[in-house]
């Protein structure tokens, strides 16, 4: 029995919304053309208005669904989200280091737009210490960079030091998405690679609330792509267009902060 379409594991929390999350890694994954697993550490109570709740799963429940993946499909491409807390973040670093899913890309999920905490404040140092140095790539944003690096982005330039400092903590390629940086009319996003090359991804700032789920979507759809087998720089360039038109061309899903469209 062959075993070979295309497989990728997002280990993240849920979003009740729809939105972000597990459930845009879902959408997205699918998208494009490749089989999502999935290992839900989190459950948060949420709508395009909020967080209004959230509960982080038995680290046994974690281990328990790693064990099943491992024992049944080919993963080629892993991505994490939402850690919710120390507990968390140290049974996906365990699992992690136990089986071999490929390439891992983290998004190194802190704080919803809307404001609510998905990691705990102690919980930064152990996604610094043990997550990143396991990370093919990371993907913060630039809020989620200054926590990691303690150095703060005021102009594009700063941007590329904090790649670099980020670099120094263990992942091997760094994407620090420039999209919080205010002022300029484009989001540019930089991108430092394991050779020390680099590239910017400039696109047009489109003035839209429904952004729900970028992070997520970006990461997940680079998982995709590698996991069929594509260059990393070519499966950010391709995350990066299908963000852009998955923001551009919006559906009216709820009262806040709305989903992407997937269909786009
Ligand atoms: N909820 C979950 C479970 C998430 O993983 C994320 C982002 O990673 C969010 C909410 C936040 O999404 P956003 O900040 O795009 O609204």
């Amino acid at each position: 029995m062959t075993n070979e379409f295309p497989q990728a594991l997002t280990i993240a929390g849920s979003d009740s919304g729809g939105g972000a999350g597990m459930q845009a890694d879902l959408k997205t994954i699918q998208m494009r053309h490749v089989f999502a697993t999935t290992v839900v550490v989190a459950v948060t109570a949420q709508n395009t208005l909020g967080v209004q709740d959230a509960l982080a799963l038995p680290t046994e429940m974690i281990d328990a669904q790693f064990a099943s993946l491992a024992d049944d499909f080919k993963i080629r491409a892993a991505k994490t989200g939402m850690l919710a807390d120390v507990p968390t973040v140290q049974a996906v670093v365990r699992n992690l280091k136990q089986y071999d899913f490929g390439p891992l890309t983290v998004d190194p999920v802190m704080i919803a737009k809307g404001g609510a905490k998905l990691l705990a404040d102690e919980a930064i140092t152990t996604v610094k210490e043990e997550l990143l140095p396991l990370a093919t790539l990371v993907t913060p944003n630039l809020p989620e960079a200054e926590a990691l690096t303690g150095l703060k982005a005021e102009r594009p330039a700063d941007m590329v030091k904090i790649g670099q400092a980020l670099q120094k903590l263990g992942p091997k390629n760094v994407l620090v998405k420039g999209g919080h940086l205010g002022g300029d009319q484009a989001a540019s996003d930089f991108v430092l690679m394991e050779d020390g090359t680099s590239f910017w991804m400039t696109s047009p700032r489109i003035d839209t609330v429904r952004t729900h789920g970028t992070g997520d979507t970006i990461s997940a759809c680079i998982t995709a792509e590698l996991a069929k087998g594509v260059g990393l720089e070519q499966a950010i360039r391709t995350a990066k267009g299908y963000v852009e038109a998955t923001i551009r061309d919006t559906i009216q899903v709820g009262h806040g902060h709305g989903p992407l469209n997937h269909w786009a």
